[in-house]
């Protein structure tokens, strides 16, 4: 527990290091520490220690621990079912990984009943990775412009991508700079359902390189954490439903 705190501070101050080298500012860059398959003790030390945001990439997780996490915004990163929509909706501040229209129409949809409107960011694939989800570069426009067309209870917030697993972080920043571009472009457009504020673009791996191709908010997980252990999270989720934690 000690060590979240140490290493948040460690984040924090690279994440100044980075901005600062660039002519930006630390305070410009928000920090979404990604908690998945941390439990509520940890992740509350990451909040007692200044976490303001935190993602998590699974529906069933959200709804595991929602109840015994301190307030806090938290953010959907990962793949996003359309009917785990509903389960999520009143929970997350911010939907990262819209990638299609179907998947869209369903939180418009669930917003509506909810009486809000819900933030997301369009997903990219700037690789076209077969493994990775989200809209090409190219695509991207288009999707947009369908969800403005259709979706009242959307905002549009951004843009959200996950680079390609690469031997020396900064072969990402080709791309972290080709979705950039992209921002750039689609933040001009006139429309009161799009309000681009949150270029999410970073992780644990390659987050100082993302930061110097323009991105405004980092998702990072294992530097805050230390590295995952999904099996021991599963263990410990099996524990508690048998009564036994
Ligand atoms: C897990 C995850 C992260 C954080 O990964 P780390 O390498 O642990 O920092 C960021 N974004 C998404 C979408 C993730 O699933």
């Amino acid at each position: 527990m000690e060590d979240i705190k140490k290493n948040l501070e460690a984040v924090q101050e690279k994440i100044r290091d980075a901005a600062e080298s660039c002519g930006r500012k630390a305070e410009e860059v928000t920090l979404v520490a990604v908690s998945k398959t941390r439990n509520p003790e940890e992740i509350n030390t990451a909040i007692d220690a200044g976490v303001t945001d935190i993602g998590e990439n699974k529906v069933q997780e959200i709804m595991d621990k929602f109840e015994a996490i301190k307030p806090v915004k938290w953010h959907m990163i990962g793949h996003l079912q359309t009917n785990k929509v509903k389960y999520i909706i009143d929970k997350v501040d911010m939907i990262h990984s819209v990638d299609s229209m179907k998947l869209a129409k369903e939180i418009n949809k669930r917003a509506a009943q909810h009486e809000k409107t819900m933030d997301i960011l369009v997903q990219i694939n700037p690789a076209q990775e077969e493994s990775k989800f989200g809209v090409s570069i190219d695509g991207a426009e288009e999707l947009v412009r369908e969800i403005l067309a259709n979706c009242e209870n959307i905002r549009i917030k951004g843009l959200m991508s996950v680079a390609p697993i690469v031997e020396n972080m900064r072969d990402v920043k080709p791309y972290f700079d080709g979705v950039k571009a992209k921002y750039d472009e689609l933040k001009n457009i006139d429309d009161p359902k799009l309000d681009f504020e949150y270029l999410s673009m970073g992780m644990s791996g390659d987050f100082p390189v993302a930061i110097e191709a323009g991105s405004n908010l980092v998702r990072v997980g294992s530097a805050i954490f230390g590295e995952r252990d999904y099996e021991a999270y599963r263990r410990e989720q099996e524990a508690k439903k048998n009564g036994n934690a």
